[in-house]
């Protein structure tokens, strides 16, 4: 793909003003699990149905890592992993516009 003609300066420019509006962010997934609770004897977790609760699986140091969302808290974390996942699709084309500015600074040099 072509990209304007620009310096690894502008390149640097373009990323921080696109990274600006991307707060929150995170990579994973949302999942919805059901686990049973701590009351003696409760309708949910007798039939199998239990207690659904978001939880929010990542990694960390390669691990698997998860933390769990209050309801209330799920449409703040998609967003953040809705930012994650445009934040990846930055990642890649500000790898691209940048090799190709340092390939354009350096054949202007010679
Ligand atoms: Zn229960």
């Amino acid at each position: 793909m072509r990209y304007p003609p620009e310096s690894p300066a502008e390149v640097e420019r373009w990323f921080r003003q696109r990274l600006a509006g991307l707060w929150p962010m995170a990579l994973g997934s949302l999942s919805l699990r059901r686990s049973p609770c701590v009351r003696r004897s409760c309708h949910a977790c007798e039939t199998g149905e239990q207690h659904p609760s978001y939880v929010l699986y990542g990694r960390r140091n390669g691990r698997r890592a998860s933390v769990y969302i209050p309801d209330d808290l799920a449409a703040p974390v998609r967003r953040a992993l809705s930012n994650g996942q445009s934040l990846q699709a930055l990642l890649y084309e500000v790898g691209q516009r940048y090799a190709q500015a340092l390939k354009r600074e350096r054949a202007r040099r010679r």
